[in-house]
């Protein structure tokens, strides 16, 4: 039977325009549609907008550090409304872009709601298209707690929008974007709590890194309180106040919850094609990224495995090859990469410490804390830590991690080699650039304590 369409992708973020274009280029006849911009969470409001007020929030800290080298500063003053309409102008072009990948590409583009009325059909915005594949590329949206008062917080969507910079922010969560926001309204000057229910933030990182960023960002002033939670949030004249469960109370003007992204799942009325789902509502896929349904696929945070930008381009990249490219390609999702635009920042490639010896493995750890060179001078009390997780019997590199200034363009090139499966001795080969901090990855002789093993003690 013929079909309107060889591929509809749902959903035009970063995975669902990478697949559309491949498809495409391959001689598919492919539409794709989205009910909001067109760029996804990393264009639109994540990664891009996120690290573009991350740049902005470091200048308070270089005004100060320029004095140490000879420059006099006035009094920098900071305007929200500015950074925040740059930002917005640059999301703009971005959008305008990723418009014309997709009709450079002789994609259609559906800016409407898509849903399943069965296994080959969609209601496009009313209208009824059917397709011989459906790619699922609507990725994950944030979530809050169900505690009263919860409608009064905001998200990092929101966040993103604020008409004026709260004086006082309370961040909820532990994770990426929780420390990444942290980091940013610290940065730009409000006065910042972060609460985490956990011992400690940035839970799966390795403990070196999550015990030097805590540190650290304590340093720079934001007030960090593990073991504690929001019970309920009321109103109080024009600001708000959050009742902690241990009893204490915080005025504040802003709370933002950064509590995890759930994927959008539900208004896809996946039930019509048969489409399973795990008990977190993402989609359940095989390493080719197929449903359970065999003509439907699904890339990216949808399907709740690493939800990064790069690994949905992957996945959609790699789907495309394998369908329409003769090029059979699945994603391999060992050893991705990733960098948390804390302040300072955090990178890490393979396992931690803790997840390798969890592994089986017998392990040697090399470990490193300075204060980076530029500091000598603005006598800023900032460290950098860098670790090596490697296999004591075969001296393969099993991890690499990093919490200093441009961790994740440090560890960008040392995840080819992990990739490629470097041992120690190929990075005591390699001659490091002098002065950087990366050269400390290739000159780390002295094996360290075990953090796992220190800790029993
Ligand atoms: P994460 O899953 O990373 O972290 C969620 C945090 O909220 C955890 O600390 C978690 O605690 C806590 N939490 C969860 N539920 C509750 C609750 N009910 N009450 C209180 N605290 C709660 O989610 P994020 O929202 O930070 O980020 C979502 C995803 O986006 C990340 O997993 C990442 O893949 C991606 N991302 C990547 C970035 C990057 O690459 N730089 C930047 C931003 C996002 P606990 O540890 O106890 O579970």
């Amino acid at each position: 039977m013929a079909r309107d369409f060889d591929l509809f992708v749902i959903g035009a973020g970063s995975g669902g325009v990478r697949a559309s274009r491949v498809a495409s280029s391959y001689g598919a006849k492919v539409a794709v549609a989205e009910e909001s911009r067109v760029g996804g969470t990393c264009v639109i409001r994540g990664c891009i907008p996120k690290k573009l007020l991350v740049y902005g929030a470091h200048f308070h800290e270089d005004f100060e550090d320029a004095a140490a080298f000879g420059w006099t500063v006035g009094t920098p003053t900071f305007d929200w409304g500015r950074l925040i309409a740059n930002k917005d102008k640059e999301i703009d072009r971005l959008n305008g872009i990723y418009l014309r990948l997709l009709s450079n590409a002789n994609v259609k583009l559906y800016p409407s709601h898509a849903k399943f009325l069965d296994r080959h059909t969609l209601d496009v915005g009313g209208e009824r298209v059917s397709a011989e594949t459906i790619l699922i590329a609507t990725g994950g949206w944030p979530v809050k707690p169900n505690i009263p008062g919860a409608d009064l917080a905001i998200t990092s969507n929101e966040a993103l929008h604020l008409p004026t910079q709260p004086k006082h922010v309370i961040v909820v969560g532990g994770g990426y974007i929780a420390v990444e926001f942290a980091g940013i309204f610290n940065g730009l000057g409000s006065k910042v709590v972060q609460l985490y229910r956990g011992e400690q933030i940035l839970r799966g990182f390795d403990d070196d890194v999550r015990t030097t960023l805590a540190q650290e960002m304590r340093k720079k002033g934001i007030d960090l309180r593990v073991g504690t939670d929001i019970a309920r949030i009321e109103k109080t004249g024009g600001r708000l106040r959050a009742h902690l469960k241990d009893g204490g109370t915080i005025d504040t003007d802003a709370v933002m919850y950064a509590t995890g992204r759930a994927p959008n799942t539900a208004g896809l009325n996946l039930a019509a094609a048969g489409v399973k789902l795990n008990d977190k509502g993402a989609v359940i896929v095989d390493d080719w990224s197929r449903s359970s349904v065999e003509n439907i696929y699904a890339v990216g945070d949808v399907t709740d495995r690493i939800n990064l930008t790069p690994v949905a381009l992957n996945e959609g990249l790699a789907f495309a090859q394998t369908l329409y490219g003769k090029r059979p390609r699945k994603m391999d999702h060992a050893n991705v990469p990733s960098a948390v635009f804390s302040q300072p920042n955090v990178a890490s490639v393979g396992l931690s410490e803790a997840a390798a010896r969890k592994q089986g493995y017998a392990l040697d750890i090399y470990k490193t804390s300075f204060r980076p060179l530029k500091h000598t001078l603005t006598g800023r009390d900032e460290k950098t830590m860098m670790k090596i997780v490697v296999d004591a019997q075969t001296e393969r590199v099993l991890g690499l991690h990093m919490v200093g200034p441009e961790a994740g363009e440090i560890i960008q090139g040392l995840a080819v080699a992990v990739k490629m499966g470097a041992t120690k001795r190929d990075l005591d080969a390699t001659v490091g650039i002098h002065p950087t901090a990366a050269e400390e990855f290739v000159t780390m002789r002295e094996k360290s304590v075990p953090t796992v093993a220190k800790a029993a003690e």
